[in-house]
């Protein structure tokens, strides 16, 4: 393949660069180098949304976005995918809503 061929790259390499690309998305998150504690305050308790409006506005230019939220989609705290916790878990909010 040569520097003026514009034909997608055969099978295995497009398959190594989608891995490549995955196991390497930490590197083009935007919250690189911010402070941790805009995405995971120490106010988990009340999970009120505003807690995490830095967050939104930084994920929202991220261009890892998807990749972050399915490697979070488990977690319970923080912002992943440019989502707080009862965004990714609307169900157990609500529960814990039901329940107090
Ligand atoms: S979407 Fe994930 S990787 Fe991107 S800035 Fe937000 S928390 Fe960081």
């Amino acid at each position: 393949m040569s520097l003026a061929d514009s034909s997608p790259p055969p099978p295995p390499l497009q398959a190594w660069i989608r891995n490549e690309c995955e196991a390497r998305w930490h590197a083009l998150a935007n919250c690189l180098g911010k402070d941790p504690s805009i995405f995971f305050p120490e106010d988990t308790v009340s999970n009120r949304p505003h807690l995490y409006d830095e967050a939104r506005r930084i994920c929202e230019a991220c261009l890892v976005q998807v990749q972050c939220a399915e490697a979070g989609k488990h977690e319970q705290l923080g912002m992943w995918g440019g989502m707080s916790p009862s965004e990714r878990h609307p169900k157990k909010v609500r529960l814990k809503l039901v329940l107090e």
